[in-house]
């Protein structure tokens, strides 16, 4: 059984956590070290990367990597369990820039391997494998691609009024995504390749899952490497997604910002409708890409207008508040799978 997951951080990796939980009673293998004989390949989301102090950040991977790995700090979901700053400070108190963006020390270790590794002229892709040599995610985890493509946001800067672009995460983390968005833009996007390994992991899945993961700038940034959307739209594999809005609010984070910002309203019907049917209820090309689609309970009265359009969709409580519950939107996703597939 081969699974693929297009996965961006937090909402990715405890999505990923409960499928792991439930792959290992549906599929044990006592000697694999993810407890599973199905081989679960996670395509991350490197939009949001940065280069910070001379470092090369990848955080949607490292947030996969530390939360499969058991390294993550669990308060916060990002960076690493039992961490301090002290590194950043002291960067801080030269006046380095900038000054917005978290970095624990026990995190700057990853970085500093990770940039050392890239100047030596390794892939992200090989770099990656190794950091998980050490964290035994259980998974493949591969980069979307070794191209650098970066996520920025056109914005009215605060100060002149002039439209500008900036980073994501400037937009993200020290402007709490409270700055309007006019759009997203995937630096580098055109010229980028798929990883060695993505396109192959979505032609030969028996399962392709979306998480719940942030429809525009981790989904989204993932499905605009050339190639990758057409890889999902044809492959014989049944593709499900689990919808990260809930009662029509994101259940963390500000992934309504940015939906407003594609005109998609915030709500999961929308986001379904956003992604398409793979095939039309006659069974002709729906244009999109999905073939299935959860949404909570609290959003079932959507459900049959979206069947009705080609995506099965069926509602369940989904909201991840701890293992059980993670693992039972897992197991319905699989499940779902089975109903859809051709
Ligand atoms: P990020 O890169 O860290 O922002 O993480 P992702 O893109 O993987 O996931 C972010 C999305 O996860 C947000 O839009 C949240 O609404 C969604 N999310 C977080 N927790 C839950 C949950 O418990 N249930 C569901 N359905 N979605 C969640
Ligand atoms: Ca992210």
């Amino acid at each position: 059984m081969r699974i693929t997951v297009l996965a961006g951080g937090i909402g990715g990796a405890r999505f990923l956590r409960g499928l792991l939980a439930e792959l290992a009673v549906r599929l044990p293998d006592e000697n694999a070290s993810s407890g599973t004989s199905a081989e679960v390949t996670v395509i991350g989301n490197t939009g949001d990367d940065l280069w910070i102090y001379g470092l090369r950040v990848c955080p949607d991977l490292d947030t996969v990597m530390y939360t499969l790995g058991d390294g993550i700090s669990a308060e916060r979901g990002w960076g690493r369990e039992d961490e301090t700053f002290r590194l950043k400070d002291e960067l801080i108190a030269y006046g380095a820039q900038p000054q917005w963006f978290g970095l624990g020390d026990l995190d700057m270790a990853t970085h500093i391997l990770r940039t050392q590794a890239l100047n030596s002229g390794y892939t992200l892709t090989s770099i990656t494998q190794r950091l998980c040599e050490r964290w035994q995610p259980g998974v493949t985890l591969i980069p979307m691609s070794d191209d650098r493509v970066e996520t920025h946001v056109l914005v009215d800067d605060p100060d002149t009024g002039t439209r500008s672009a900036i980073h994501f995460q400037e937009w993200w983390v020290r402007h709490h995504a409270a700055l309007p968005a006019h759009e997203f833009v995937q630096v580098g996007v055109e010229t980028a390749q798929p990883a060695p390994g993505v396109l192959d992991a979505l032609r030969n899945a028996d399962v392709v899952l979306l998480p719940p993961s942030n429809p525009v700038v981790s989904v989204g940034t993932i499905l605009g490497v050339p190639g990758i959307r057409q890889a999902l739209r044809t492959t014989p594999a049944p593709v499900v997604g689990v919808s990260p809005i809930v009662g029509g609010a994101p259940v963390r984070g500000m992934a309504d910002a940015c939906l407003s910002a594609i005109g998609v309203e915030t709500s999961a019907v929308a986001v379904a409708r956003h992604y398409g049917p793979r095939r039309n209820r006659e069974g002709g090309d729906g244009g999109g890409l999905l073939d299935g689609w959860l949404v909570d309970d609290v959003d079932a009265a959507g459900t049959a207008a979206l069947s009705e359009s080609g995506i099965a969709t069926i509602a369940r409580p989904l909201l991840m508040t701890d293992m059980a519950a993670t693992q039972a939107i897992a197991a319905a996703a699989l499940d779902l799978a089975e109903t859809v597939r051709r």
